[in-house]
């Protein structure tokens, strides 16, 4: 990013030059700032992509710093509310905010290349100096759902609760096993008279009970359903 710098009236007008991330183009712009906040932005004339020239979205980029209707946080619709309602509700859980929270910076992006490079053994005993506070329990799931046979005792008993709240107590609106019973009810009514289906539809019933009985420790689950 090049800057521009001219004190007028005591307020210090800023230019730089930077792009557009309102969408995948990523155009040259040109941002006029004035005492460090963002006052107009134009298309830069000298980026080879687009010459000057910025969509109208690009231009109101603005209001992603500054409109009082801005997202300051990820939302997610309410459970059993109306499409369109306009009822939504907060989320915290990092594997809903993958495009909230901003782009991850240069530190956190060389650790995730090290997490990869990194013998998944050692991954626990490692400590990681991530910025982003989503990376520390990403970190985890990458590893309880890759390399589950590297969780210590505690560890698997974080996991184990953490797969109850979501498919038992349905935590976050995730899908529970009473809603994949029904919706296994639902289509074998729908399916009846075509037996391939049927057949398929048995092999993915079987799954949850299995799973079921093995997340609550119960293997008369299993067997009641
Ligand atoms: S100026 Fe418009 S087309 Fe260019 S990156 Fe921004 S949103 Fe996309």
């Amino acid at each position: 990013m090049s800057a521009t710098l001219k004190a007028t009236d005591s307020a210090v007008t800023e230019t730089r030059n930077t792009t557009c991330y309102m969408c995948a183009c990523r155009c040259g712009i040109r941002v006029t700032l004035k005492n460090g906040e963002v006052r107009y932005i134009e298309g830069n004339p000298d980026h080879p992509l687009n010459k000057g020239v910025i969509c109208a979205k690009g231009a109101s980029g603005i209001m992603k710093q500054y409109s009082p209707a801005r997202l300051t946080q990820p939302l997610r619709r309410k459970s059993g509310a109306e499409r369109g309602a306009a009822e939504f509700e907060p989320v915290s859980d990092p594997d809903l905010m993958i495009y909230a929270g901003g782009f991850f910076d240069d530190n956190d992006k060389k650790l995730m290349n090290a997490v990869h490079d990194t013998d998944p053994q050692a991954l626990g005993a490692q400590s990681w100096n991530f910025t982003d506070k989503r990376l520390p329990e990403m970190l985890f799931r990458y590893r309880a759902r890759s390399y589950p046979e590297t969780l210590d005792a505690e560890e698997q008993a974080r996991w184990l609760a953490h797969c109850r709240d979501r498919l038992i107590e349905g935590e976050s609106g995730y899908f529970t096993f009473e809603a994949f019973y029904a919706e296994i009810e639902q289509l074998r009514s729908e399916m009846e008279a075509d037996a391939p289906k049927m057949k398929l539809l048995d092999e993915v019933a079987a799954f949850g009970p299995e799973l079921e009985s093995f997340l609550k420790g119960d293997v008369r689950a299993a067997h009641n359903r």
